[in-house]
């Protein structure tokens, strides 16, 4: 069985064809437009050339998308980086392509498909931290995404971190997001005059802090603490037995490694995961395709169960 999985990013929107082993079978991208029905154009026209490349019929698609969402109506509210609001988009593919749709956030795409092949493979509870333009979280119990009651659980980035400190996005203060992500870094080195803005600059930003730079150390270094204590509250939430950190920023994830594990089992104390279970992204880039399919896929083996359970009722009502 094959399924689409589809990544919806801010810059980029990634498509791949993924089959029940979790293998990316064929893949390709494009540049996400800004207008929702060129995306859906876009998308319908790139799952339509992955099928045909592989010659084979796909008739489910999973798609992670950035939030928030409401779930159940298949319904971007809002996302700032595409300047979407109430987007069907669900209804929308599933229209172009004719074919069922399974839509998700997309760090709950990427958390899925992490824990399903990547680096949550074998954990009971996969804590995925995404650090990019924002920060993402997402969960994965026995296989099962946590939602919460609206979809907005495990927001790792709004989680308040230090009370009325600085002011972020969504509005609020002292949020992790508005400390370490692409976005607040760049802000704050700019406040010292450290960078120009750059996402380009960041590595040097951690090889400045890693170096001892004056300018540096005291911001970038709060900042890390400040997304140590963030994990480190959902994991005392949450007792996952394995933390996988991924994104842009786990680039230079050796620069501030260090710090950010000391100061993360020292917040976990005994909810944190064993020695080992803190890491990085096997999937890299790919989890959020790999996770939108499996999505799909998982659904439509629980469909399959279903109609097999009805079919088993039905033929022993007529003996
Ligand atoms: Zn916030």
């Amino acid at each position: 069985m094959l399924a689409w999985g589809v990544d919806v990013g801010g810059t980029d929107c990634k498509v791949g064809v993924v089959d029940a082993t979790g293998r990316v079978r064929a893949e390709s991208g494009f540049e996400t437009p800004d207008d929702p029905e060129a995306a859906v154009r876009e998308i319908a026209g790139a799952c339509r050339a992955l099928e045909e490349e592989l010659g084979a019929r796909i008739e489910r698609l999973g798609m992670g998308v950035p939030g928030p969402l409401d779930l159940e109506r298949g319904v971007i509210v809002h996302a700032p980086n595409l300047g979407w609001r109430d987007v069907p988009l669900r209804d929308m593919v599933a229209g172009a392509l004719d074919c069922p749709v399974v839509m998700d956030n997309d760090a709950n795409a990427a958390a899925y498909g992490e824990a399903w092949v990547g680096a949550g493979r074998g954990a009971r509870v996969l804590l995925l931290v995404t650090l990019g333009t924002g920060v993402g979280g997402g969960v994965v119990e026995d296989g099962r995404v946590f939602h919460g009651a609206r979809g907005l659980a495990v927001e790792i980035g709004h989680m308040v971190a230090v009370a009325g400190g600085r002011a972020c996005s969504c509005g609020k203060r002292g949020c992790v997001e508005a400390y370490f992500s692409a976005h607040a870094l760049s802000e704050q080195a700019a406040e010292v005059g450290a960078g120009d803005g750059d996402p380009r600059v960041h590595r040097s930003l951690f090889e400045r802090y890693a170096a001892g730079d004056e300018r540096i150390v005291p911001w970038l270094g709060r900042a890390i603490d400040v997304l140590a204590q963030g994990v480190a509250h959902a994991g005392v939430l949450f007792d996952p037995d394995r933390i996988v950190f991924t994104g842009g920023l786990t680039r230079s994830w050796d620069l501030y490694r260090d710090r950010l594990l000391a100061g993360l089992q020292a917040d976990l104390g005994p909810a944190g995961p064993p020695p080992g279970g803190i890491g990085l992204t096997e999937l890299g880039g790919r989890a959020g395709i790999v996770g939108a399919a499996g999505l799909a896929l998982k659904r439509a083996a629980a469909g399959k169960r279903r109609e097999a359970r009805g079919g088993e009722r039905v033929s022993g009502s007529s003996r």
